[in-house]
């Protein structure tokens, strides 16, 4: 049966590129911080996390070069769960219980995807990864995150992102115009074709009432600070 949480319940997007540190691969040290930011709120906040893969292979780039699309985006969420290892890896060295739960079954490394078991962890103290996306090729982790928020019933969504701090008018690296934004909606997102995620990801948030912060992993404590509430980047809301 479920009980009500008491806590905040967040779920976490973490892309590859976050895992990466601007490169293929995964880099220990970033991995390492992140962790060490996700366990300090141990106690405080029910966390789970969806992680991307574009550190290692994107779908749609490996089928533009040639290769099957399906076979290409099974490779694409097949690095999503390096990435969950690795941050699996250092929570536990952090001392904070982690478990990696995957949409394709690979019981050796981690649990399948139970939804009531991932809130049972949560509740127990524990963060949940969830790796290999949907398990579903032409799917996006970002669509995942937030399916898999509302499914375990995550209070909100928090993006977090790399060499950028919130959702700007237009891209702050090409136009020295654009200007932060608070807050925006999923509608004007749409409208004005801002990709904060992907365009099915925003429907779903935006049909289901789920809320979203934008914010930069690059700041001092930046992921702890997001985790626990503070309003830094860009809120996102139907
Ligand atoms: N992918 C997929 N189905 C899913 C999630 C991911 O096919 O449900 C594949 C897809 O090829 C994608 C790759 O896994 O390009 C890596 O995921 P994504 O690009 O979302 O990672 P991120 O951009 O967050 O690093």
């Amino acid at each position: 049966t479920e009980t009500a949480p008491t806590r905040r319940r967040v779920l976490l997007k973490l892309s590859g590129e976050v895992f990466g540190g601007g490169s293929v691969g995964v880099d220990p040290a970033t991995v390492r911080g992140i962790a060490e930011q996700i366990a300090a709120v141990r106690d405080q906040v029910e966390v789970s996390v969806v992680v991307g893969g574009g550190n290692f292979f994107r779908g749609a780039e490996l089928s533009k070069a040639g290769m099957d699309r399906a076979r290409a985006d099974y490779m694409g969420m097949l690095g999503t769960v390096m990435n969950c290892l690795a941050l699996q890896d250092f929570l536990e060295q952090a001392e904070q219980p982690t478990r990696v739960q995957t949409a394709i079954h690979m019981a050796q490394v981690a649990e399948p995807y139970i939804p009531l078991r991932a809130v049972r962890h949560m509740e127990k103290g524990r963060v949940v990864i969830f790796g290999a996306g949907a398990g579903m090729p032409y799917f996006s982790t970002d669509t995942v995150c937030a399916q898999r928020a509302l499914e375990v019933g995550a209070d909100m969504v928090l993006m977090a992102k790399s060499g950028v701090d919130g959702v700007y008018t237009a891209d702050p690296r090409k136009d020295s115009t654009a200007q932060k934004l608070d807050h925006l909606t999923y509608g004007d997102a749409l409208r004005r074709d801002i990709r904060v995620m992907d365009q099915t990801a925003m429907t779903m948030c935006n049909d289901n009432n789920l809320n979203m912060r934008v914010f930069g992993m690059e700041g001092e404590g930046n992921v702890t600070r997001a985790l626990l509430g503070e309003e830094l980047g860009t809120l996102v809301t139907p």
